[in-house]
């Protein structure tokens, strides 16, 4: 599920963010790493809804904005 839209989608059209036991936030193009996850959906509104926050909720910690840049790259790469 998507946190922003909250919308189901297929985990491969889904990008996960994990925050790891040390608490290094990171774009997990995987989906094994381990740790608190959260996933977002290709939707550009979605992205930026994480960007104001809601991710940070989710994974209750400070996201560096880096992680925001990564995942507009890797979105942009897969379009
Ligand atoms: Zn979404």
């Amino acid at each position: 599920m998507c946190v922003a839209c909250r919308e189901m989608f297929d985990k491969k059209d889904l990008l996960r963010i994990v925050r790891t036991p040390d608490g290094i936030v990171s774009v997990d193009e995987s989906g094994k790493k381990s740790g608190r996850g959260a996933y977002v959906c290709s939707n550009d509104k979605c992205i930026n809804k994480c960007a104001k926050g809601i991710l940070g909720k989710h994974l209750a910690c400070e996201i560096p904005p880096e992680i925001y840049e990564e995942i507009r790259t890797k979105r942009s790469a897969q379009r």
